[in-house]
């Protein structure tokens, strides 16, 4: 996805276990957008891969990249420090390339001050329960996180107002398919 003039951001927020990530990742392989890999100080689950999946980072490294500016945006999500390092972004939107943000609603508006032209996508699952389902469906997380992970969605859903599109993600297929329009079709 090049253009030759600035590229778009599409930041794609929602609580955590709705499927982002999923669809994210379809999406890029897809379109072959690129999708900003975040630097976070979490642990890493089973299966994941440094540099590809996340950069993990302890505490001391996420905050002196922090303090020496690296950061697009960071925020504190589920009692960890996530964070879009500008070199996933800033040349790539100047070089006319398009790409995703998955992250938070913090970080979400966060982008959205500082590129107002930035796409605000919210991503949900229909109900309550779904959510639940899918976050002890993975079976990655410890109760003590599924329970956290619940709490702070019923927050982050009070943030959808301030996004411009929902996805209800009510099947892959579905939702891949949306997110998709949205990126060739609607804003292109
Ligand atoms: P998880 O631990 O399940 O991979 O991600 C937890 C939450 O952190 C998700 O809601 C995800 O969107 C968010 N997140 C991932 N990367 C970033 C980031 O770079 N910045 C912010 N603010 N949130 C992020």
């Amino acid at each position: 996805m090049s253009r030759g003039i600035k590229g778009h951001l599409y930041i794609v927020s929602g609580p955590s276990g709705a499927g982002k990530s999923t669809i994210c990742r379809m999406v890029r392989k897809m379109l072959g957008i690129n999708l900003a890999t975040s630097a976070t100080t979490r642990a890493p689950r089973e299966g994941e891969m440094n540099g590809r999946d996340y950069y993990f980072l302890t505490k001391d490294e996420f905050l002196a990249k922090e303090k020496n500016g690296e950061f697009l945006e960071y925020a504190t999500v589920h009692g960890n420090y996530y964070g879009t390092l500008k070199s996933e972004v800033e040349s790539r939107i100047l070089s006319g390339e398009d790409v995703i943000l998955e992250i938070d609603v913090q970080g979400g508006l966060q982008v959205k001050a500082k590129y107002p032209d930035a796409h605000l996508i919210f991503f949900k699952t229909p109900t309550m329960e779904d959510l639940e389902n899918r976050l002890r469906g993975r079976k990655t997380d410890s109760e003590e996180t599924i329970q956290l992970r619940l709490k702070n969605s019923i927050k982050e859903l009070e943030y959808e107002k301030e996004y411009e599109i929902t996805i209800i993600n009510n099947t892959v297929e579905e939702s891949c398919a949306a997110l998709r329009r949205i990126i060739e079709e609607k804003y292109n």
